[in-house]
């Protein structure tokens, strides 16, 4: 397995521990990002950093991209119009594993072009937040065919704990949406509430505690709680810093909404989701981490 050559492109935020982890590994990377801050970072773990996208896949076997949105991927890989994407650049038999939170329509695209190409393609996006990808306890959720996804499997366990076959190509990218959904709708109720309790007199600490072992607890207290000061190494905590920012959650709740028009699902709460979240970009705060939401609610009570 150690004999892969990885291009690992997109090393942000979950990207760049993704790629630490799989060069700690053992496996050769060969890492690029658009902002050179992110290319040192990872030079530091041993990994080779490419000039260009094109130079890092060059050799490679595998490719895997951890990218911000749909507009960005497609255009990595399938081109503009003008300049032709990274996909044409690939011999038949790559493996390309696309981690990005994405519109499931967009993975569906690039699967199919890779299929003509005789490029295997996954959708596999995570979830587990910054700590997962550095501790290498990512959840993946996969689209594409189950052989695909046994060739990738061992790398992914590199990088994650749990990885699940959600079906076809743009599966992984529809269970991801539904979990973000929830995750966004579980971050603005668990602020709102620890917002009400402040006013009360309670002390966000110790009503976190007592809500954490009690019928409201859930993964936005366990791991991620929004004040300031609760709880180390979260976001909250460092300013609002790194973790997961407010216009990605923003992008994914609108990809939700999306597709729950498209099928005539209601999501009321959802959709409520995605407007204070749009509030909450439109007044400068779409580059903190999404769990700052909680400012809204707090300026909303004051
Ligand atoms: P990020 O903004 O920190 O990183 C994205 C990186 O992609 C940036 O460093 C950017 O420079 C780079 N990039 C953009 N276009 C590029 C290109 N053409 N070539 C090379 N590099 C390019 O974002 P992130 O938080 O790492 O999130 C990445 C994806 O993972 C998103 O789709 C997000 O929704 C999803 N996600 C994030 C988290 C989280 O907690 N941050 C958790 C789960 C999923």
């Amino acid at each position: 397995m150690n004999d892969h050559t990885i291009a690992f492109i997109g090393l942000g935020n979950m990207g760049g521990p993704m790629a630490a982890n799989l060069a700690k590994g053992g496996l050769s990377v060969r890492g690029f990002d658009l902002d050179p801050a992110s290319r040192d970072r990872l030079a530091e773990h041993g990994a080779y950093i490419a000039e260009s996208a094109r130079a890092a896949v060059a050799g490679a076997d595998v490719v895997i991209s951890m990218l911000p949105a749909s507009h960005h991927v497609e255009g990595l890989f399938l081109g503009d119009g003008e300049t032709p994407g990274l996909l044409a650049d690939l011999p038949a038999g790559t493996l390309l594993i696309d981690c990005s939170t994405i519109a499931p329509a967009s993975s569906q695209k690039l699967a199919q072009a890779g299929r003509a190409a005789g490029i295997a393609v996954l959708d596999a996006p995570v979830s587990g937040g910054t700590a997962g990808a550095a501790a290498g306890t990512l959840t993946f959720m996969v689209g594409g065919c189950k052989d695909d996804l046994a060739r990738a499997e061992p790398l992914l366990r590199k990088m994650g704990q749990n990885i699940a076959h959600a079906g076809d190509a743009g599966a992984g990218q529809a269970a991801k949406l539904c979990n973000n959904m929830l995750l966004g709708i579980l971050m603005i109720g668990t602020s709102e509430a620890l917002s009400l309790g402040e006013s009360l007199g309670l002390d966000p600490a110790v009503l976190a505690g007592i809500m954490r072992t009690s019928s409201g607890g859930n993964w936005v207290l366990e791991k991620y709680n929004p004040v300031p000061g609760v709880m180390d190494n979260v976001p909250a905590s460092r300013g609002y810093s790194g973790g997961f920012g407010s216009d990605l959650m923003l992008k994914d709740l609108g990809l939700a909404l999306e597709a729950a028009i498209a099928r005539r699902a209601p999501v009321p709460l959802g959709s409520l989701a995605e407007s204070l979240y749009a509030a909450h970009s439109r007044a400068g705060h779409g580059g903190l981490d999404f769990s700052s939401i909680i400012s809204l609610l707090k300026g909303v009570r004051a």
